[in-house]
């Protein structure tokens, strides 16, 4: 099967949305007067963001939704996306599940898949989403308050927790592994609570790298400093049955630095609980209080006692190894 017959084959269908979709030079689109474009780029490399044991059908959503849970944490709702695609070789039971698992996560917002590119090379896919946003309410990792509560959507730690396992490094219940393993091959994009937090919140990140990691950004950014609790992670929504039958420390380390999380990481000010949890209701999602913005500059992290904790919560960057 050649390249073309690929494409065709796999990646096309009629154009809904789009006036032109994939098969010209460039795909066009129709944009709504007085909207704004909001656009990101994620690239999943094998061995560096997924094992070659991942099912292909996983991995096509997977590199979807990391693409997706961006245009949330931007509050952008989701239009098209773009495809380029390095293969090792034309293998068409893994293009059938891969494309299968895209299309499924894509055809949920709907967001259509609009073009691309195809290559021979090491597995390597990279999608550019498209979300439009009206002018003023993009959720910025700028804007955080000081006095803002902190807050984390769903449950953190659970791919990391996952992956660990697969290394051999610890061992879960067979349920409880699939779970996380659940949770690390097919994250679910908060682009729900991304749009109801629009006029909520006062900064927004989604956590990909660590918690910990990802608030220093929404930090920096705002020019702030903040307090995180650690109650939460003895017992709260954020902390899956998995995670919960691990030891505290162990617990601390995967919730606060384990990253592939994909939930959102939010300040809104605490006049707005009422309506950040209403919004968390709507979106089916669960929304937990993790801390507050104070002012100055870094980030505390509370033991159970209250006292500052002197350890260090590393964030995963990839050249920092
Ligand atoms: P060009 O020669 O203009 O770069 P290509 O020959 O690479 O175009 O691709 C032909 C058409 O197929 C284009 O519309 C391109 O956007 C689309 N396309 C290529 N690869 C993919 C892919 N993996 N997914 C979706 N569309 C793709
Ligand atoms: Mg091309």
């Amino acid at each position: 099967m050649g390249e073309f017959d690929l494409i065709t084959r796999y990646f096309t269908r009629p154009a809904k949305r789009a006036v032109i979709g994939v098969g010209d030079d460039c795909a066009l689109w129709q944009c709504q007067p007085g909207m704004q474009l909001a656009v990101s780029s994620d690239m999943l490399v094998e061995g560096r963001h997924f094992l070659n044991t991942v099912p292909p059908k996983r991995l096509g959503h997977k590199a979807l939704a990391v693409n997706l849970s961006d245009l949330a944490a931007s509050g952008a709702k989701p239009l098209a996306f773009t495809l380029a695609l390095a293969l090792p070789r034309v293998d068409e039971s893994w293009l059938q599940g891969f494309s299968e698992g895209l299309f499924a996560l894509a055809d949920q917002y709907p967001c259509e898949l609009v073009g691309g590119d195809t290559t021979q090379g090491p597995l390597n896919i990279c999608i550019t989403v498209m979300g439009e946003v009206p002018p003023g309410d993009a959720l910025l990792r700028q804007g955080a308050q000081v006095g803002d509560d902190i807050y984390i959507s769903g449950s953190v730690g659970d791919a990391r927790l996952a992956l660990e396992v697969m290394r051999g490094q610890l061992s879960l219940h067979a349920e409880d592994f699939e779970a996380c393993r659940r949770r690390m091959e097919q994250p679910e994009p908060r682009v729900a609570l991304g749009l109801a937090l629009r006029g909520l919140a006062n900064a927004c990140i989604d956590v990909s790298d660590g918690l910990v990691g990802d608030l220093g950004h929404v930090l920096k950014a705002s020019q702030v400093a903040a307090v995180l609790t650690t109650d939460w992670i003895q017992d709260s929504a954020a902390i899956s049955p998995a995670m919960q039958s691990l030891p505290f420390a162990k617990r601390m380390d995967m919730a606060l630095a384990g990253g592939d999380d994909y939930e959102l990481l939010f300040t809104a000010s605490p006049d707005q609980a009422d309506a950040v949890q209403e919004a968390a209701n709507e979106s089916g999602v669960s929304v937990t209080c993790i801390g507050r913005i104070t002012s100055g500059s870094g980030l505390q992290v509370l033991d159970l006692q209250g006292v500052p904790m002197s350890r260090r919560f590393a964030s995963f960057d990839h050249f920092a190894h």
